[in-house]
Parts: structure tokens; sequence; C-alpha cells
């Protein structure tokens, strides 16, 4: 019996099976190649399959946080709410995986571990926890935000209670009733969950190190006129979130603060506040990019925290000191008002740190006995999921090397000596900072067009060139200084994660971006480099 591993060889390997990888994975299969998706969990919905915390939803109206690809199934399916749930959003992955007959390209329970680019045959060789794969092409659909921040809190491992973690929360329904639960963290997952978590508990304890701004949802059944009105126009509706900064459709305003009458901003603001979610901080133009006018919206914000919450202490720790959308905004349902319940406690983490840990209280500025500790403490976001694969290019560089100081890409897509290596929603693209589903298909089809031309003109390989990449970063960083979210330490700049290098990563600005990418392809791959010899 021979004990070499059989290496199972495809044109293309995806990695990751949310909403990038089977989109990617269609969109290869039509192109007529050979492709596999290798997906670490037992299913497919990334995001939507780990994150099954009570209240996560989504905060980009359903009607455009899905998919735009395919009419009929943009007609067809019907959200039951304004922003969907998570079980409705995994239903509709389900659907899309089914309707398009991608489920036998999936292989499940495959982590990767480590992706090889050898330089005598020009492929890629990809190891998982099962199998080895060889490929021409290897497109990391590893998703932004897919790797959890575990902080190691002292004597975390003696905790004997219930220990759940918001990204990867268990398939069974979780019952607090009785319980006395704290959370730590308050950013977009402990805000969704808290009002829910605290409806049930018998007292919930929010540790919190940065409080954040918070809009309220005005979720509720879908407006089936609204939704008519869409759907009756839904492809040009969709043209809108690319020619949004942020890629939400509809939201654009370019009046300015500055120039308009502060009792009328007020008025605006106010309807802002109780209609447009995420949309309150694209609600006048300059608020990402003018510290007056930023200062203004986030005044009215943290006045609606005191006005809401009753009591004063309590307000005042929740209320941010930092620009508005410096940290990623939320959207919540009922958020600031469940600090009025009696068995809600605030404990501010900066006057006092968690000491300890043991096995049933957590002790910060005293110490607080718990049936269940649920950790809210978000990503190592936008390149976990990438550092955390032993990925080597050209000459064995290892891509955790390259990226020591900082992660560089040319457009979010390829990295220099990472040839045929592409991610979607990448490092350096607007991915995090703009509606990720619009932005996922964009770097899909983009990624295939580039694959179909190298096949139609005998391109074996492609690559970003050092100088493009170069380039391109200091233009991302260029247009981030000319905003406010550079000078707020988040997970956009890795500030959240220890000992991660601290540079700031998205690309602001979806219509500059999407008309960049474009006129690379026009100006024949302008910045890649194809059949490099050396
Ligand atoms: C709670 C939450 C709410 C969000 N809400 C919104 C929203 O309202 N609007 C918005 O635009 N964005 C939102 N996002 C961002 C969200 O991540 C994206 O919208 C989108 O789902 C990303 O899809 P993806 O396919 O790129 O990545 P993911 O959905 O993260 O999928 C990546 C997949 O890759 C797999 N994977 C990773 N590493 C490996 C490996 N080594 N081997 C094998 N498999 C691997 C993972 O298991 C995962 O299944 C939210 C994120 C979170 C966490």
């Amino acid at each position: 019996m021979s004990n070499t591993i059989e290496i199972k060889e495809f044109d293309a390997v995806i990695i990751g099976a949310g909403f990038a990888g089977i989109y990617q994975l269609l969109k290869l299969r039509r192109l007529g190649l050979n492709a596999v998706i290798l997906e670490k969990a037992d299913q497919v919905g990334g995001t939507w399959h780990w994150n099954r915390y009570p209240g996560a939803r989504c905060d980009i109206p359903s009607l455009e946080y899905s998919y735009q690809f395919d009419e009929n199934l943009q007609q067809e399916w019907n959200w039951t709410e304004k922003y969907s749930a998570q079980p409705e959003i995994l239903e509709y992955l389900n659907h899309v995986t089914d309707r398009f007959e991608l489920r036998d390209g999936i292989k499940f329970e495959e982590e990767v571990q480590t992706a090889k680019f050898n330089e005598d045959n020009l492929k890629w060789t990809v190891t998982t926890s099962k199998a080895k794969y060889q490929t021409k092409f290897c497109i990391f659909a590893t998703g932004c935000l897919s790797v959890p921040n575990k902080p190691n809190f002292e004597g975390i491992e003696n905790f004997d209670g219930e220990l759940l973690q918001t990204s990867n929360w268990p398939h069974e329904e979780q019952d607090f009733s009785g319980k006395k639960v704290a959370i730590i963290g308050t950013g977009s997952s402990a805000i969704q969950s808290i009002p829910i978590i605290a409806n049930q508990a018998e007292e919930l304890y929010v540790f919190q190190r940065t409080p954040n701004y918070s809009i309220p949802s005005n979720n509720g059944p879908m407006d089936k006129d609204i939704e008519k009105e869409i759907k009756s126009r839904y492809s040009e509706f969709r043209k809108e979130n690319y020619s949004n900064g942020f890629g939400i459709a509809g939201i654009s305003d370019e009046s300015l603060i500055s120039e308009t009458e502060l009792e009328e901003v007020h008025q605006q603001l106010e309807e802002n506040w109780q209609s447009a979610g995420l949309g309150f901080f694209g609600g006048y133009a300059d608020i990402p990019i003018d510290k007056d006018a930023n200062k203004v919206a986030a005044d009215f914000v943290r006045n609606k925290i005191k006005q809401i919450v009753k009591d004063p202490d309590t307000a005042s720790l929740l209320c941010p000191d930092y620009h508005i959308g410096g940290k990623r905004l939320c959207v919540d349902t009922g958020y600031f008002e469940t600090f009025n319940r009696e068995n809600v406690y605030l404990i501010d983490l900066n006057a006092n740190p968690i000491e300890k840990i043991s096995s049933n209280s957590i002790e910060a500025d005293k110490k607080y006995e718990i049936d269940t500790l649920i950790l809210a403490t978000g990503f190592d976001a936008m390149t976990g999921a990438l550092t955390n694969i032993d990925i080597s290019g050209r000459g064995n560089i290892k891509l955790k090397d390259q990226w020591e100081q900082g992660a560089k890409s040319y457009l979010g897509i390829g990295i220099s000596n990472f040839p045929n290596l592409f991610t979607v929603t990448g490092p350096g693209s607007p991915s995090v900072l703009s509606n990720m589903m619009p932005s996922i298909e964009q770097h899909v089809n983009w990624i295939t067009d580039c694959i179909d031309w190298m096949i139609q003109n005998d391109k074996a390989v492609i690559e970003s060139s050092e100088t493009a990449e170069e380039e391109w970063m200091a233009l991302v960083n260029e247009i981030a200084d000319m905003t406010v979210f550079t000078d707020t330490k988040s997970w956009y700049n890795g500030s959240n994660i220890e000992k991660k290098a601290k540079a700031f990563l998205p690309f602001i600005g979806v219509p500059v971006y999407t008309e960049m990418i474009e006129e690379v392809v026009n100006e024949g791959y302008k910045g890649f480099i194809f059949d490099r010899m050396n």
C-alpha cells in the first residue's frame, strides 16, 4: 500500500463558502473552469453561519444586502423584514447554493492550512486538514470579519460556567432565563444582542471599553409598497450602490452641514435618526470629511443618548468622544433604552479593567458572580483569515512576513509576489466601508473577467507589480487622511488586535474605486505583470 497522498487537480480553488465564495464558484463554472470551494465550516453561509447570536441581522436593508447578478432571483426572493435576521439570510444563501446547483462543488469541513506557489509548474498546492489540491488559480473568499478576536483575560481558562462567543455561537437556542450573564464588548454584535439577552437574563453586566454610536434601525416587516417599487426598477436601483460613497443606494446627499442653517440641519438629522439607519452617516456629505460637521452629527447622537438613558452617569459612559463613523457605526433595536432596565449594569473597563476571571466570576471594580460569559470582542479584521493560513509565494516568501509592517495589496485584489492569487474584498478595497454585497459581486466579476482574459490571451500568470501596490496603498492612505477615519482607534486600522501592524486598510469611496478598477482593465490590466520571467 502506498502512503502518497492523492493530489486533487483543479483549475481554480476558492477558499470560503460565504456570499463571495458561492458566487465565485458559479461564475467560474459558467466560464467552463473546474473549480472547487474549500470551507472549514460544515455548511455554507460564512458570516451568517457563524454569527447566530440573538438579534444577529444585517444593517443594510435586505433589498440591497442581497445578490444582484440574477434578475429572476432578485424578483422571486421575498425578504420578510427591512433588515433580515441571520436565519433568513442563511436560508437565502442555502437557496442560492441549491438554485444554481453549487453544493456538489463545495468541500465542507476542510480548513485550508497552507497554500504554496510552485515556480516550476506555476501552480498552487493547497493543503487542508483532509486533503491536498493543485490548482492554477487560488481565490481567497475568506471574509473580512471571519477570524474572532479572543482576548486573553487572566484566568479565563478556569471559568466553569457557560462561555459563549458571538462570532461562533452554538446552533441550539440559548435560554438566559434566571441567569446572571456578563458580556464583554460593546461593538455591533453586542449592540444587537444586549436588548434581547437583557429581556431574558436575571442580571446582565455589560463590560464596555469604548462606547459606540448607534442609530435606531426602525426595523419592521417588509413594506410591500417599497418592495414593489424597488422590484419594478431593480437593476437601476442596484446601480445606485456604485454611485454612493459607501455603496448604499438612495442615501447620497450632496448637502453640507457647513452651508446649512443649524436649525435645518437638526431637523434633517432628526429625520435621518428616525429612518436612515447607517445612512445617517452619509446624510450630509461633510460628516465623513469635516471635523466640525462631524461634531454637529456626533453631538446630535450624544444628545439622543442622554435623552434616552435616564441615569446621567450611565448616559455619559455610553457617549462616545471620538468622531462619529470613526469606528463602524452601529444600528440597533432598543440598545440605549436597555440601560434603563433594573437588571442591566454598565461597567467601564477604562476606569476598572478586568483583573481576572475565576470559575464563576469576573473581577473589575468588584467581583461579579456569573453563570454565563459572552465574548463580543470583535475580529482580526480584513487580514486575519489570510495571515492565519501559511501562504507562500515566489521565492518562498510568506504573506505573513510580507505584511509584517502592514498589509499591502493592489486594488484589494492582487498581491505582489503571489501570482494567480486573488482576494475578494481584500485590504485596500472598499470592503468593510461599503455595502459588502455589491463590493463582493464587483470583485468576483472583475476576477472572473480577468481569468477569462488570461485564457483568451494565453497568459499563464498574473501578479501585481510592487510599484503599483505601493502607489495604491499610498492612495488608500491619502484618501483616508482627508476623512475623520484615521484619528480613531478602530478595527479599520488594526488597533483592536495586539501586535497587529497599524495600517488603515479600506479604500474610502465606492464610485472612485469603481472607476479606477475599470480603468485598470481598459488600460490592459495596468499595474499587473503577466508571465514574469525571473
Ligand atoms: C455579525 C455581522 C453582521 C454583518 N452585517 C453586515 C451588513 O449588514 N452589511 C454588510 O455589508 N456587511 C455585513 N457584515 C460583513 C459580512 O462579513 C459580509 O457582508 C459578508 O457576509 C462577507 O461574505 P464573504 O463571503 O466575503 O465572507 P464570510 O461570510 O466571512 O465567509 C468566509 C468563509 O471563509 C471560511 N474560511 C476562512 N478561513 C478559512 C480557511 N483557512 N479554510 C477554509 N475556510 C475558511 C469561513 O469559514 C467562512 O465561511 C457583517 C458581519 C458580521 C460579522
